[in-house]
């Protein structure tokens, strides 16, 4: 018979062991050496004939054994083996976990490479709807809870999410909000979770009260020091804004600390000529006191002077490496590190997480506009080509499943040979639409980017096991 491995991904920890990344399966398998050796005989793509390759092994009832533990692990299988059809979708209607509420559309700054307000906003373009409300009235608030409550099925805990524009343009909704969804919640025996992104310029005394009460997961919106935050983030004006951020956020992360709240995040749009990951990641942390950073390359029309080019994502990569080598010490000592997109992935490798959708956008997420309209996430709720109804009407199941359909990763093509399409799976809906004018489409623009990232994962993932396998109980919870 002849047989090959599926799709897989070799890597190697600290010491002697390797390891698979099965793709097909999303598992990771531990591999001595001659079982390794095994795997690369088969990755071949015609396959191998496994009596005449058995007929050449020393030991044949040896590797016989191994060979079909390797079949049983679906890591080599007979060519041209029917592949069982995968579910294109769970049940519908799916039940919802997050609704991201756009409580205004307006902000106070004006960055330079903002989706929402820069060159690339959704809501200037074809399909656009104009600019809507530019705040959410209380009542639409009070309707968001209500559709989040109706269509979250038995989940016995939810999250609301805040977003804007500048999120705490419109406080007085979020106050609203949070103070109705407690009350329907108690009724209902639910749980809210609640979070929201600012860019911290309206962090009042009493706003970060508010917020640490309720303990809020909270990301900052910032570039790093105030050379970093200055060059994009400003006012409009152009005045530079950390230096009216950073006492504000120093009084936040006392009160959280104080009140033993969730981790406060710091989010780095990476531009351009940026200052090095791990001295933004350190200046964050040790100067500014965030407990986590996550960092996202700017998303960006072709052009822009501030977009990463090749070589841009190429160094990025680099100082990705060196920043994991600290997240890597920690992890060996069974202590935490902040940074997030690796602690991210790494969580979803120690899961075997295995992606139909790239992002929970549309099925357990849904963002809602200023005027209750609903959209795939926060980024597509001015579209009115994503438009999925209202929170006062109801939700387009037609719609919803619709789109869920044509985004599934197996329509597309150049997925299905990539060994980081269980973590990937296309990527971005909101990038895809900005780069392709189609949110169903594959983000081919970043994919050595994506496999350069998830190949650091894997082998954080296997030195880390290595080392300390214990580390990853963290993990086993959630
Ligand atoms: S978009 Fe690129 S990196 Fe992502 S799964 Fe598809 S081929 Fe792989
Ligand atoms: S579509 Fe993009 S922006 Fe929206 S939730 Fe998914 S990953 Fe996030």
């Amino acid at each position: 018979m002849q047989l090959r491995t599926v799709l897989h991904r070799r890597f190697r920890g600290d010491g002697e062991t390797d390891f698979v990344y099965v793709a097909t399966s999303a598992a990771i398998l531990g591999v001595d050496a001659p079982t390794g050796a095994i795997v690369d005989a088969f990755a071949t793509a015609s396959g191998r004939d496994d009596e005449q390759w058995l007929a050449e092994q020393p030991d044949a009832a040896q590797a016989a054994s191994s060979l079909h533990d390797l079949i049983d692990l679906g890591v080599i299988r007979p060519v041209g083996e029917a592949q069982a059809p995968r579910a294109q979708l769970p049940p519908m209607p799916f039940p919802l976990a997050t609704l991201v509420l756009n409580v205004t559309n307006k902000c106070n700054l004006s960055c330079t490479y903002c989706y929402e307000y820069g060159e690339d906003r959704l809501t200037a373009g074809t399909g656009s709807k104009g600019a809507g409300k530019a705040r959410m009235e209380d009542d639409t608030a009070r309707q968001s809870i209500d559709f989040l409550l109706r269509n979250c099925g038995d989940r016995p805990q939810v999250s609301i999410t805040f977003f804007g524009g500048e999120t705490l343009l419109n406080f007085p909704a979020i106050r609203t909000a949070v103070e109705y969804a407690e009350q329907r919640a108690t009724a209902l025996r639910k749980r809210v979770h609640y979070s929201l992104t600012t860019n911290a310029t309206l962090l009042t005394d009493e706003v970060i009260d508010f917020l640490t009460q309720h303990r809020f997961g909270i990301t900052v919106s910032i570039d790093g020091d105030q050379k970093e935050q200055d060059r994009h983030r400003t006012f409009q004006k152009g005045v530079g804004s950390f230096a009216t951020i950073a006492p504000r956020i120093q009084l936040l992360v006392a009160k959280n600390k104080e009140r033993k709240g969730r981790s406060l995040g710091a989010r780095v749009t990476l531009t351009a000529g940026a200052a090095p990951v791990p001295d933004t990641y350190r200046f964050l942390t040790q100067e500014l006191g965030f407990d986590e950073v996550g960092f996202a390359p700017v998303t960006a029309g072709l052009g822009r002077t501030y977009a990463l080019g090749e070589l841009g994502y190429e160094r990025l990569l680099r100082e990705f490496g060196e920043l994991a080598e600290d997240y890597i010490a920690a992890a060996i000592r069974g202590e935490s590190h902040g940074f997030a997109n690796l602690g991210d992935l790494l969580r979803e490798l120690h899961q075997g997480v295995n992606k139909a959708h790239p992002c929970g956008a549309g099925l357990g997420l849904l963002g809602v506009s200023t005027e209750g309209d609903i959209g795939l996430c926060h980024r597509f709720v001015e579209s009115k080509d994503h438009e999925l109804g209202n929170v006062a009407t109801g939700l387009d199941e037609a719609a919803r499943t619709s789109f869920l359909q044509r985004a599934h990763v197996d329509t597309k093509t150049d997925c299905t040979k990539c060994f980081a399409r269980p973590l990937c799976a296309g990527g971005c809906y909101h990038e895809a639409h900005v780069r392709y004018g189609d949110a169903t489409k594959a983000n081919l623009h970043y994919c050595e980017w994506i496999r350069g990232f998830v190949d650091l994962g894997l082998r954080s993932y296997g030195r880390i096991l290595s080392r300390n396998p214990r580390f990853f109980a963290r993990f086993e919870t959630s």
